[in-house]
């Protein structure tokens, strides 16, 4: 094959993937030397470098990519440092001419691939930018009027007619030529990526990180899950969601391969994809509103009178709210690094409506905690909660934490797997412990503010309080 390049590198940031990786293989038609290189520079991502659930997930996906691009006669260049510098002082190293990359769409990083590509291009170097993230680029999906969505429902439908325009997914290459022996690269732990305080057993023993673990957990889902997706994606007390999140997040799996999958397997997907479409509405929102990472799409909410609350922050963030579903989500979270998708919107209904504390202070928490954490769907996911995003859940729904776990934990199994403390309570009571009487809760083994705390505030009454308070802005 002639190769119009002697060497590229290939920039690796969220698309920790041989297969179906459009920049790789661009790379590998283009130049006959491919140097893969991951650059760490948290600092370029700020506000929103980040957190600790994140990077523990990055060190372990690296290493498992960094062993992944060995077997293939390669060899994976980390640095550390600004990327422009980094990306300069490899192609003087290296002699390269071509540098790919596979887009990220959140506003930081945008400002700074944009200026890269410049600086570079006036360099005679040649740049090539691809998507590996989403099935459609967020500035090709636009309503009849010419504008962005904001409503997902009618996004979705647009987004379904061009399905089919999905290209299949690109095979893995069988060979990385090119090991330049002279590179230094940076020791993975010389990053620091880990916590220096070990409170990731939980998240080990939870979690396959990685290309090959995300698609063992794909296979998983298909096999055991799948098939009743539909009615089983709103039980926390099942697995029968996916848990693709940090997989997509850190690219270990496209979309399109989990699509291809659940295709070829023959497996009803339909409200599988519709939460794909969710993502990708995510992204569409965040590329076309980036301000809305630190401030409210509905800018009457800039006028919410929020309280500031610390000891209340601080009792929800440990799972010691004394309201059991939220507690149970919490402490899922503290331990595994996810939390499912019904309790978050519990949780947050919980901080920002009946504590009514800031929704960035709940978006920063599951920043630092979720291995998921997602800029384009966490944003989302807070704004829509807290009532003042894109096609939000209408303020005054206030999720009742007693009333779901009711409905959707309906043993009460997922309650008592993480609220143990209470694990023995009768199930008329275990939803909602400060209704118990007395004998109840003696017999149960239980003094509350002792063994599990009284409730911090009294549902009924903070939710009317909201209300109120929403009245002021409307
Ligand atoms: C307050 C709040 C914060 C959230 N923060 C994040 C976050 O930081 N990162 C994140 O990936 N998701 C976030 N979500 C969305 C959702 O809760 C998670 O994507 C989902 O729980 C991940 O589990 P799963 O992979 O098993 O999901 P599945 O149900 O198996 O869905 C498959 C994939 O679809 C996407 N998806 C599903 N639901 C949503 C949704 N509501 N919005 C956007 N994408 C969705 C995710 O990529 C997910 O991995 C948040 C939701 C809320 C209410």
């Amino acid at each position: 094959m002639s190769h119009t390049h002697q060497t590229a590198l290939v920039w690796f940031r969220r698309d920790l993937r041989l297969a179906d990786n459009p920049a790789l293989t661009h790379a590998l038609s283009e130049a006959r030397n491919v140097i893969p290189v991951f650059i760490h520079a948290p600092d370029e991502e700020a506000p929103w470098s980040p957190g600790a659930a994140s990077l523990w997930w990055l060190h372990h996906s690296l290493a498992s990519l960094s062993r992944d691009i060995t077997g293939l006669g390669g060899r994976l260049i980390l640095r550390q440092g600004a990327s422009l510098a980094c990306l300069q002082q490899l192609i003087s190293e290296t002699s390269a001419t071509l540098v790919c990359w596979n887009r990220v769409y959140e506003p930081s990083c945008i400002v700074r691939d944009t200026n890269i590509k410049r600086v570079l291009k006036d360099q005679a170097i040649e740049c090539s930018s691809h998507n590996a993230a989403l099935l459609f680029e967020p500035w090709q999906v636009r309503t009849q009027q010419d504008k962005p969505f904001r409503v997902f429902t009618p996004f979705w439908k647009h987004c379904q007619t061009r399905l089919a325009e999905q290209p299949l997914p690109l095979a893995a290459p069988n060979l990385l030529p090119g090991v330049n022996k002279s590179l230094t690269s940076a020791d993975l732990s010389s990053l620091h990526l880990l916590p220096r305080i070990k409170w990731d057993s939980g998240m080990q023993a939870h979690w396959q990180t990685g290309e090959a673990g995300a698609h063992a957990r794909l296979q998983q889902f298909i096999n055991d899950s799948a098939s009743h997706y539909a009615t089983e994606r709103d039980r926390p007390d099942k697995t029968g969601t996916s848990c693709m999140g940090p997989y997509l997040h850190f690219g270990e799996i496209s979309p399109r391969q989990i699509i291809t999958a659940l295709h070829e397997q023959q497996t009803p997907a339909e409200s599988y994809l519709r939460e794909l479409g969710w993502r990708e509405f995510s992204h569409h929102l965040l590329y076309h509103f980036p301000h809305t990472t630190n401030a409210p799409l509905d800018i009457r909410f800039e006028k919410f009178p929020w309280d500031k609350n610390a000891a209340a922050l601080q009792a929800w963030q440990r799972g010691q709210t004394g309201i059991p579903l939220v507690d149970a989500g919490m402490r899922e979270l503290w331990h595994t690094g996810w939390m499912h998708n019904r309790v978050r919107m519990v949780v947050a209904s919980f901080l920002t409506k009946n504590l009514r504390i800031h929704w960035l202070e709940g978006a920063r928490w599951f920043w630092d905690t979720l291995v998921d954490a997602d800029l384009a769907n966490n944003t989302q996911g807070w704004q829509w909660t807290a009532g003042c995003g894109a096609d939000a859940a209408p303020f005054f729904r206030i999720f009742n934490p007693t009333l779901q776990a009711e409905r959707f934990d309906p043993e009460f199994n997922y309650i008592r797997r993480w609220v143990p403390e209470i694990a023995r309570l009768p199930n008329k009571w275990i939803t909602k412990p400060w209704e118990a009487p007395d004998i109840e809760l003696s017999k149960a083994g239980i003094k509350l503010g002792r063994d599990y705390p009284s409730a911090i505030v009294d549902l009924g009454a903070s939710r009317e309080a909201a209300l109120d308070a929403y009245k002021e802005i409307k």
